[in-house]
């Protein structure tokens, strides 16, 4: 993104602590859209920081709720369809779900059943990866449904926790990183 590019982008998240819950520092990425050169430094510096060519996977995956909010206009700029990998319970079926473990029990994402064709090369993004929980899941639930994780792209990497390393070997981008 460039730097000055990126360090604008960084003071356009907002920091609440102790929400949702005492001991998070939430990063709220809000005010980044309403911004509207945030919200341009921001598609553009996805799409120039993609961590493989455009033309090496065919759709884009958005995480809800806040991947929603850019994955689609991501998508449309590089002529991609985007896929809702939704938290469970809000798609009528068929779908298909994954579940996985969080901190204090478990979640489910799932996707309509025929969101994903067979060999189709899917590119997941999402707002913030901290832990990368999250964005394992949906992983695992794009392989489920027969297809291939191209790579990730996320607006902000959360430091001093290791949620890119448990993806596992994909490429994967992240424009800006915090403590
Ligand atoms: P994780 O599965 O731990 O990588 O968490 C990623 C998901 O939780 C993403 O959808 C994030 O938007 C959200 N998230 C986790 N930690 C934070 C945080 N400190 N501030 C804002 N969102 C967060």
């Amino acid at each position: 993104v460039g730097h000055e590019r990126a360090e604008f982008l960084t003071s356009l998240f907002r920091s609440i602590k102790g929400f949702p819950k005492e001991g998070i520092n939430f990063r709220d990425f809000m005010p980044v859209l309403e911004n509207a050169e945030g919200l341009q430094i921001m598609l553009e510096g996805l799409e120039k920081a993609l961590p493989i060519p455009a033309d090496e996977f065919d759709s884009v995956a958005g995480l809800e709720a806040r991947g929603f909010l850019f994955g689609p206009a991501l998508a449309a700029r590089l002529g991609k369809g985007f896929i809702a990998v939704r938290k469970a319970g809000k798609l009528p079926p068929e779908v298909i779900g994954e579940d996985y473990t969080l901190e204090y029990g478990t979640a489910r994402v799932e996707v309509e059943a025929d969101a994903v064709s067979r060999g189709e090369r899917v590119l997941i993004v999402d707002d913030l990866i901290a832990t990368g929980g999250t964005a394992k899941a949906a992983a695992d639930l794009i392989r489920k449904c027969g297809g291939t994780v191209a790579g990730f792209s996320f607006v902000m990497q959360l430091e001093g926790l290791s949620g890119i390393e448990e993806l596992g070997d994909y490429p994967t981008s992240t424009l800006v990183s915090m403590p």
